[in-house]
């Protein structure tokens, strides 16, 4: 061995970079180095669920208002408490308890970097020797890279396209055993779009009670419901089995970059905190990094002033690009569109490859029609379901509307001829 090797001691983890792998941000970055620097038309980004860019989706003035507020009031310079500020904490337990059914206190609130801080937080403290988690397929990457990063084992229930994307409950219940610690559950639907009813949801509880797993739903998208099925939080449900709800402003206010989250504990019977998992949770907490003040300055004003019209505004705007999507994605013969999303910012459509002449999978798709069509569409193996695609409908109706055309010209381009 040369004397160098033995001097500079790294070594890469290869757990770490199995997961990164694994996420939306490692193919949507394949896919941008394909897209073709020639040509002349804008990119459009029907990839990644983050329309702040877009004029039509700044977020409320009230919003702004308030982070200018926090940083001039010259409160929140100071570190902050583990756990988040006790006003944030009590505004997010109020806003969430806007339409349950008990009391949520802000003694059940945790304060994170985003929902993603949300997702770290509960895996960690769940992962442990030989235990399993059930995630949904197609689903949110993240948790399978957080899951594999921690050595938690992870087994995936589908989710139902002919049923509107509704839990597959019985084989739900084939996969779990008794290392098995929670299933996760995202309502309203990333990538699926789907909303869940609350005949649905009280079946998933009453399942994972006698199962004997706590729930993880995550509502980064909650609240966001435009189609028939209103929005109905899992909490409402935490007497029939632990729930922990993770939620964010990123979303709803369209400002991910702000990097507010949030977890609820809903326990009333204290089946987990038995257990004492506020204390793991804080423990976590207390070595991991803090949620800005400002942010949580603004929390307060943000939740409660928010004008009703900004969301209505928001909801017609979703409503309305995803009726586009349905009228011109019907159209297409290679693409099946299983159902209409109700909610979040996403769809997912099928690929009939049998009609398309030189394109294998989904992949392959993507990869063209970013370099042929400079549009990033996210390909289903990311989300776990391969030769199937991700839109996001959240942008500018006028690129929406370019980009569903650029779809189509490119799959008529590459469609078998008889
Ligand atoms: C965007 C998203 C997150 C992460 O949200 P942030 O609050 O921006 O960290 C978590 N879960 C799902 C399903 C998401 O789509």
């Amino acid at each position: 061995m040369d004397e160098e090797s033995t001097m500079w001691n790294f070594e890469g983890d290869e757990h770490l970079n199995k997961a990164s792998a694994c996420t939306i941000r490692s193919f949507l970055t394949t896919l941008k180095e394909n897209l073709n620097q020639n040509d002349d038309r804008p990119v459009i980004p029907l990839g990644h669920g983050d329309p702040s860019g877009f004029p039509s989706f700044r977020t409320s003035q009230v919003a702004e208002d308030a982070i200018v507020d926090a940083v001039r009031s010259g409160k929140f310079n100071s570190y902050s408490p583990s756990l988040g500020i006790l006003d944030a904490r009590r505004a997010i337990a109020e806003y969430l308890s806007q339409d349950h059914q008990y009391d949520t206190s802000p003694e059940d609130v945790f304060v994170t970097v985003g929902a993603r801080q949300a997702i770290d937080v509960l895996i960690t403290v769940l992962a442990r020797r030989g235990a399993n988690i059930l995630l949904p397929r197609p689903g949110y990457p993240l948790y399978e890279a957080r899951a594999v990063f921690s050595h938690l084992e992870v087994r995936h229930f589908d989710l139902l396209p002919e049923k509107a994307w509704e839990i597959d409950l019985n084989g739900l219940e084939a996969l779990a055993d008794d290392k098995t610690v929670a299933m996760v559950l995202i309502n309203p639907g990333n990538p699926c779009g789907n909303v869940y009813t609350h005949k649905h949801l009280q079946k998933i509880a009453e399942t994972a009670k006698k199962l004997g797993i706590m729930i993880i739903s995550d509502e980064a998208y909650g609240y966001l419901a435009f189609g028939s099925t209103p929005f109905v939080p899992m909490a409402r449900f935490g007497s029939i089995v632990p729930v922990f709800t993770i939620g964010s402003i990123s979303k709803r206010w369209m400002v991910p970059g702000w990097r507010l989250g949030w977890i609820l504990m809903s326990d009333p019977n204290g089946v987990v905190q038995k257990h004492k998992i506020t204390e793991c949770i804080k423990s976590y907490l207390d070595i991991s990094s803090d949620v800005s003040t400002i942010t949580q300055g603004a929390l307060t004003q943000i939740l409660k002033k928010t004008p009703e019209s900004f969301h209505s505004k928001t909801l017609n705007m979703l409503r309305e690009a995803a009726d586009l999507c349905h009228a011109r994605l019907k159209e297409i013969p290679c693409i099946t569109y299983p159902c209409r999303p109700q909610g979040s910012m996403f769809l997912m459509v099928k690929l009939n490859l049998l009609l398309l002449k030189d394109i294998n999978d989904d992949v392959e798709f993507c990869i063209k029609l970013a370099r042929e069509e400079s549009i990033v569409v996210l390909p289903g193996a990311a989300v776990g379901l391969k030769n199937w695609l991700r839109i996001t409908f959240a942008v500018e109706l006028s690129s929406l509307e370019d980009g569903l055309e650029r779809i189509k010209a490119f799959t008529l381009r590459h469609a078998k001829t008889k």
